[in-house]
């Protein structure tokens, strides 16, 4: 694993072919050939602060996405309303316990862990990583993010929700809460942080 990192920093200059190793950038800046001054690749994502902020952004979101309502239905009186985590549990009481697990899975439990691992890796950053342990967490973390990132799907619940709200539509009225406001709001953090993210820029944080 760390032998595939290191062939990953290594890139070849499109215009005369010279081997240059990839270091971190500070932001707004481009690193050019040292032969020939090809422009060779831009700041990466990642800058550090931006991430934490996000980071820190989606984590006030998560909680209330999780455990308010994301719908609100009103039929003939009588008023519903269901989490996220309440749409999984009455799935599986219903005995489709895969599909429940499946939506805790890629809707609570792994966007969760994901985002305290990108705060986990942010803080060992900042915190130097100059002890052993802290390379091995770090590490360990980089090692797990892509799996993570495969199992986090928010959007699809974000789209099976705007689904269902549009089908529901037509039997009761629908109202969106505090919940669908946060989900919402989580999903598109998540968006921008997974955006802002790069594992191979992170893994160059080793190097320094
Ligand atoms: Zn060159």
């Amino acid at each position: 694993m760390q032998d595939d990192a290191v062939d990953q920093t290594v890139i070849l200059c499109r215009a005369c072919d010279m081997a240059v190793r990839k270091r971190a950038l500070p932001s707004g800046v481009r690193a050019l050939c040292p032969r020939c001054h090809t422009a060779l690749y831009d700041t990466p994502y990642c800058s550090i602060n931006g991430m934490l902020a996000l980071c820190v952004a989606a984590l006030a979101f998560y909680l209330p996405a999780n455990l308010f309502p994301v719908l609100e239905l009103h039929f003939l009186g009588s008023v519903r309303t269901a989490s996220v985590v309440e749409g999984a549990m009455a799935v599986m009481s219903l005995g489709y316990w895969v599909v429940g697990v499946a939506v805790l899975t890629a809707a609570v439990v792994a966007p969760g862990i994901l985002l305290l691992s990108i705060l986990g890796q942010i803080l060992l950053i900042k915190a130097g990583l100059k002890q052993g342990w802290q390379r091995t967490t770090y590490e360990w973390l980089l090692e797990q993010h892509g799996l993570l990132s495969q199992l986090t799907m928010l959007e699809i619940y974000v789209i099976s929700f705007l689904v269902s709200a549009f089908q529901l539509a037509d039997f009761s009225d629908i109202y969106f809460g505090v919940g669908t406001f946060c989900f919402t709001m989580l999903f598109l953090v998540t968006l921008f942080l997974q955006r802002e993210y790069n594992l191979e820029h992170m893994w160059s944080y080793l190097d320094v």
